[in-house]
């Protein structure tokens, strides 16, 4: 079993521009294209393509709503609604994270997160500090820290750098959220792609606090060893129930085979392994657990 709990599910040329897109994955080696070959698919289908061929069972798939950091508002929008879309596809394989802009306007991001959690069965929300120009401790996000704590749904956040040319560093440093998490100690918070570069910091951050873990999503691009030594420092200092493993989008890689690998690098690179207990955290038990998905609906893939 293996579960993504990061994939973006806009549609290019639609929901995001390819120009931004494609600085997006300028510096992790330019947009990977799995489907170029089928271009009629939906979103949905390509991502079951992507999945079946990969061993993924099922995926996270999330929103963002970046209007407001771009002249006219025209920046990068995915409206929460379209994700019930790219489910139906097939309603078995997908997790559902929606996403607000709390500076846009904090009630009616409260009002939107509630909305797509009481109406339509979302299980975790995504917020973009950087790429949305605000600061984790702002207290003005108190009210949507709050929601997602009495609604028991973990927040998924973006810390760490990204090549976005309007996404200001200041906002990306795991740190910022040791308040945040001081404040709402019950808020589950998974931060993603171990807040790299500062992946040090990310884990003294996790360790600290009971409820904040991390997602891989976007390490496919840095190689298994690399990848194995810090999810092996990562297991020695939060511990393995703590991970998660997430790709990022259908634009990279999904990197399971990766994960794959780990059991017969270890020898190799003279580590002891992973136990399999273990990994299964990481591939899918943290995910299963934090978005409260019932893993008997699941279907195997072909792959897996
Ligand atoms: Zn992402």
């Amino acid at each position: 079993m293996i579960i993504d709990c990061h994939i973006h599910a806009g549609e290019l040329g639609k929901h995001y521009p390819e120009w931004w897109i494609e600085e997006l994955y300028a510096a992790w080696g330019g947009m990977h294209n799995w489907t170029y070959d089928k271009p009629a698919m939906t979103v949905g289908e390509r991502l079951v393509y992507q999945m079946d061929r990969t061993g993924v069972d099922m995926a996270c798939i999330m929103t963002s709503d970046h209007r407001r950091v771009y002249p006219n508002d025209g920046g990068p929008y995915t409206p929460n609604d379209y994700l019930l879309e790219v489910k139906s596809a097939a309603p078995d394989r997908f997790a559902l994270t929606c996403s607000v802009d709390p500076l846009r306007d904090v009630a009616a991001s409260v009002e939107e997160i509630k909305r797509c959690v009481k109406q339509h069965g979302f299980q975790a929300c995504k917020l973009y500090p950087s790429y949305d120009h605000f600061d984790p401790r702002d207290s003005r996000l108190d009210p949507i820290y709050k929601t997602l704590s009495d609604l028991d749904i973990p927040m998924q956040i973006h810390m760490g750098w990204t090549p976005c040319k309007n996404a200001p560093m200041k906002f990306q440093q795991p740190y910022l959220l040791d308040d945040v998490a001081a404040k709402f100690p019950d808020l589950k918070i998974i931060v993603a792609h171990v807040g790299w570069p500062w992946v040090d910091e990310c884990m003294a951050l996790i360790a600290k606090w009971d409820n904040v873990h991390a997602d891989m999503a976007y390490w496919g691009w840095f190689g298994a060893e690399k990848v194995l030594r810090t999810v092996k420092d990562f297991g020695n200092i939060c511990g393995y129930h703590k991970l998660l493993f997430g790709s990022e989008n259908s634009h990279t890689h999904m990197a399971a085979d990766m994960f794959r690998s780990f059991e017969k690098l270890a020898p190799q690179l003279h580590m002891s392994p992973i136990a399999k207990d273990d990994m299964e955290k990481i591939m899918w038990r943290n995910t299963a657990r934090l978005w409260k998905i019932d893993t008997s609906k699941v279907k195997s893939t072909k792959a897996a």
